[in-house]
């Protein structure tokens, strides 16, 4: 809504552009579309998980491979209740709405307000929209409810379907979901440890299964701080306003990593990992200008500095990543709720008293990105709609250009002709390559036609093998971004791909 007005119309219509090319392409359907779809809820398609995996995979392997002090898990889920009472989630994982009461339309106070903020700086009043914004925080910082409704009145804020100024008082929502664990038969089935109700929740956030496996890995694996977690799975939040495609989902994925420190040492991890995590989104190619942190003013229940890395998505800057110096706040309150200790012996010297630091609980810089986000990011930084007429046709073509790292498919394999024993040869081009990387095999349509399919997946080589080839077993290589070509002997086409992807 409001905050669309501070991009250029023609940003916005590429925006729905781009969810038409997901699914006229494969990369995202809406969830059970046969049922008309499930609000804020998406499938990947054939392209989109290939686009997906890889990612996850450049995300895994910077993270764990890349760092000898970092090492991944994959916990369940599902966790024990008690797990969301220690982390502060059944009780502060909140946002306050409020709903309009000519339309029922249900607003995130601070969508409403900033979005507001939007509207007056389009006006080209920055200073009024930063006034507005400061006086928010303070608000959100100290819960005040009614100063909030105030200020949307004040400013005589409307709801963008009724136009009215016509608000409900503002009310707290939790974002978890829950369920029924086991028989629900009432309690038949507790879900550990002996508790009576079998609610469990659908995890809001995948740090959680880090913590409480902090010490299983710090032992089994022998780990000395500083060292780190890492972890990608799926998380849940209903969120009240769930919109803009993938952006805000209520079934999502998370690649995380928690970090554990020294005490008094979080300050200076936490501005290294802000760094570093900038670095690893410039590494893929993506110019810097299109990225920026944003401080957070108010801060979460378990953080004491916090910044988000943020990505000019077709519908503005929005976060994309946070980073929190998450303090001691989960391993100490888990020790409490569970009576385990979740202390870390630090034999090195302390050259303060000349003494082992001794046992402490350590403190958490965490890095936390949406993949499903990231996927957004690349996705929308990737689609170019190119005019190619010349005087003599109109002509125009939609590309990807991904990463070569990241594209679904990185080599096309493409006989001009179904016949004269080129399939046979591109066959056999196919085999030699296909157990290093993804390949495609076509041969229906006209070879330009075929161009323009993998231009609009983003893969950045296609092979043409022709009469030529069967002579001198070169093949007319096709570079996706410029649309170059070039003859090539057909025993480099595997190493020119392979040196690409990386
Ligand atoms: P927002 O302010 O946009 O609701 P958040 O600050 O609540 O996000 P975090 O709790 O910091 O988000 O979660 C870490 C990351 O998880 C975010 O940077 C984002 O990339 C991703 N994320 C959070 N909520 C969603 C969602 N509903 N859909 C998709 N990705 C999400």
């Amino acid at each position: 809504m409001a905050n669309e007005a501070k991009k250029p119309a023609q940003e916005v219509g590429k925006f729905q552009a781009i969810i038409s090319h997901c699914k006229e392409y494969g990369f995202i359907f809406p969830s059970s579309e046969i049922y008309d779809g499930l609000q804020a809820v998406y499938d990947y398609g054939q392209m989109g998980s290939e686009l997906k995996k890889n990612i996850k995979d450049y995300w895994w392997k910077s993270m764990t491979q890349l760092h000898d002090n970092i090492v991944g898990i994959d916990a369940a889920i599902f966790m024990h209740p008690t797990t969301w009472k220690a982390s502060g989630h059944v009780d502060n994982f909140n946002d306050p709405m409020i709903d309009n009461k000519d339309s029922k339309k249900r607003y995130r106070v601070d969508h409403l307000i900033e979005g507001h903020a939007e509207l007056l700086k389009a006006d080209g009043k920055e200073k009024e929209a930063e006034e507005l914004l400061a006086a928010m925080d303070a608000l959100l910082a100290k819960d005040d409810f009614a100063g909030l409704k105030q200020l949307i009145e004040d400013n005589k804020m409307v709801c963008a379907i009724s136009g009215t100024c016509n608000w409900t008082d503002i009310r707290q929502f939790n974002l978890m979901f829950s369920t029924e664990f086991g028989s629900t038969e009432a309690s038949e089935i507790p879900p550990a440890g002996g508790g009576g109700a079998n609610k469990v929740y659908l995890r809001p956030e995948t740090a959680q299964g880090i913590f409480v496996n902090f010490l299983n890995v710090q032992k089994t694996g022998r780990m000395k701080v500083p060292f780190g977690i890492a972890q990608i799975g799926k998380a849940f939040r209903n969120e009240i306003v769930a919109r803009q495609f993938i952006f805000r989902m209520r079934e999502f994925e998370q690649m995380e990593m928690q970090f554990f420190i020294r005490p008094g040492t979080q300050k200076e991890w936490y501005e290294f990992w802000k760094a570093e995590r900038l670095k690893w989104h410039r590494s893929l190619g993506i110019p810097a200008e299109k990225y920026r942190y944003h401080d957070h003013i108010k801060l979460a229940h378990y953080a004491d500095a916090a910044c988000d890395i943020e990505f000019d998505f077709p519908m503005g800057f929005k976060e994309l990543e946070g980073i929190h110096s998450r303090t001691d706040f989960d391993l100490r309150s888990h020790q409490e709720y569970s009576k385990k200790k979740q202390q870390y012996f630090d034999n090195d010297i302390d050259p303060a008293t000349g003494k082992p630091y001794g046992n402490y609980i350590p403190f958490v810089i965490e890095t936390s990105i949406g993949l499903d986000r990231m996927f957004l990011a690349v996705l929308s930084q990737a689609y170019e709609e190119q005019d190619l007429s010349t005087p003599e046709r109109p002509d125009s073509r939609v590309v990807l250009k991904l990463p070569a790292s990241l594209a679904p498919i990185k080599l096309a394999v493409l006989p001009l002709t179904k016949k004269d024993g080129l399939p046979e040869v591109a066959e056999r081009i196919m085999s030699d390559c296909r157990p290093h990387f993804r390949c495609f095999y076509e041969e229906k349509d006209s070879i330009g036609k075929r161009y323009r399919r993998m231009d609009a997946l983003g893969t950045p080589f296609c092979v043409t093998v022709d009469h030529q080839t069967l002579q001198d077993d070169t093949v007319t290589i096709r570079y996706r971004d410029t649309m170059e070509q070039e003859r090539i002997p057909i025993e480099k086409i595997k190493e020119l791909v392979m040196n690409a992807i990386g």
